[in-house]
């Protein structure tokens, strides 16, 4: 018999507490009686690709746009402090502010529609593991106020799936330049022949020959990977890749269970205004190539976009905030990967005790030298 249940719910078929999703298992765990669950549908890798929307489509239709909900249920909350908005289902609470430690003070309330989620990579890393890696790496940070590694200890960290936004477009790019040729000339220069007098000689000099130069490329991109959250800098978020996308799932409120997830702060549109930016980079390497030669000077690009789809994903980590001394204190861990990313903060005292400590050091080294 297969149990009954209400939806985007997952009660527990021996004991009917929520159910929330096990990083390890890669299956729903109870918390209460410890008994795990297969989840159905998790497709075989490699034939994972998830099916992309029209970008077009969807920029055309403006209004029309295909929003959904991450689940019947789900309920958000904005942070006054920082911005972000956090989605979440009900038994999770929306607890302090992943993103930068705040209380949250606003009640939470049904969440609003939204591009709905295509795909998800699972959580792999579990709590623990995660909280062990981020232990370990706040003990390499000998820096660190201590006062803050005790918070870091005590308040933990939480499972936060981060929204991006995957694009694919079909590319053909005229462009008009230059190629430059190098070749040798031999120049003649006048001395000074070391008696007073003057003398000549040659050398090989190496000169540049420029020819005009224009065509057109074109490339295929595959899944240009935009953060569409701004709650995590940007460098600390890049720092996280690499995420396996050839293992992302159909979406499924089940991943969710236990876990938060932040609503987009990038739209759809300028999410593809950046994924240009990524995609012009490649292409101007491509046109470098392309007109060859020694050097090249690119005067003129006119990039066509065409075919362009997109997918809404969810990436997992595990975060933790703390408000210390007035400041934002972020740790980040990838929670496919266990990769570590956060920022370093100084203790004025250890730093001041630390240079006291080799003033010291040098200053002994300089009187036994004396005698
Ligand atoms: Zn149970
Ligand atoms: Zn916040």
């Amino acid at each position: 018999m297969t149990p009954t249940r209400k939806p985007d719910r997952f009660p527990c078929p021996g004991c009917s507490g929520d159910m929330a999703f096990d990083p390890q298992t890669g299956g729903m765990k109870c918390p209460f009686c410890g008994r795990t669950e297969a989840l159905p549908a998790t497709p075989a890798k490699g034939d994972t690709r998830l099916q992309p929307h029209s970008l077009d489509e969807f920029l055309a239709k403006g209004d029309g746009a295909p929003l959904g909900s991450l689940s019947a249920q789900s309920l958000e909350v904005s942070c006054s402090g920082c911005g972000a908005v956090v989605v979440f289902d009900p038994p999770q609470v929306a607890g302090n502010c992943s993103f930068c430690g705040a209380n949250l003070v606003a009640q939470p309330k049904a969440a609003d529609p939204l591009v709905a989620p295509d795909g998800v990579l699972p959580a792999k890393v579990p709590k623990e593991t995660a909280q062990a890696e981020v232990r370990q790496w706040l003990q390499t940070r000998w820096f660190a106020p201590n006062a803050l590694k005790r918070m870091a200890r005590q308040e933990g960290i939480s499972g936060v799936y981060l929204p991006f936004w995957d694009y694919d477009s079909d590319t053909v790019s005229r462009y008009t330049g230059q190629r430059g040729q190098h070749y040798w000339e031999t120049e003649t220069y006048t001395e000074d022949d070391g008696r007073g007098g003057r003398v000549q000689r040659t050398r090989q000099v190496q000169r540049t020959a420029w020819y005009p130069a224009a065509g057109e490329v074109s490339r295929q991109f595959e899944d240009v990977l935009i953060a569409a959250s701004k709650s995590i800098p940007e460098p600390r978020l890049d720092a996280l890749e690499p995420w396996d996308l050839e293992s992302t799932c159909p979406y499924e409120p089940a991943y969710l269970a236990g876990f938060k997830a932040q609503r987009y702060q990038v739209e759809l549109p300028g999410g593809f205004d950046k994924a240009k930016q990524v995609m012009g980079n490649v292409i101007e390497q491509d046109v470098r190539r392309d007109i060859g030669g020694d050097e090249q000077i690119i005067s003129s690009i006119d990039t066509q976009f065409s075919n362009n789809m997109f997918r809404h994903l969810l990436l997992p980590v595990w975060i933790g905030a703390y408000r210390f001394q007035g400041r934002v204190f972020q740790v980040v861990v990838n929670a496919r990967t266990g990769e570590v990313q956060g920022e370093r903060p100084f203790s004025a005292v250890k730093i001041t005790l630390l240079v006291m400590v080799i003033l010291a050091i040098v200053a002994l080294i300089v009187y036994l030298g004396k005698n």
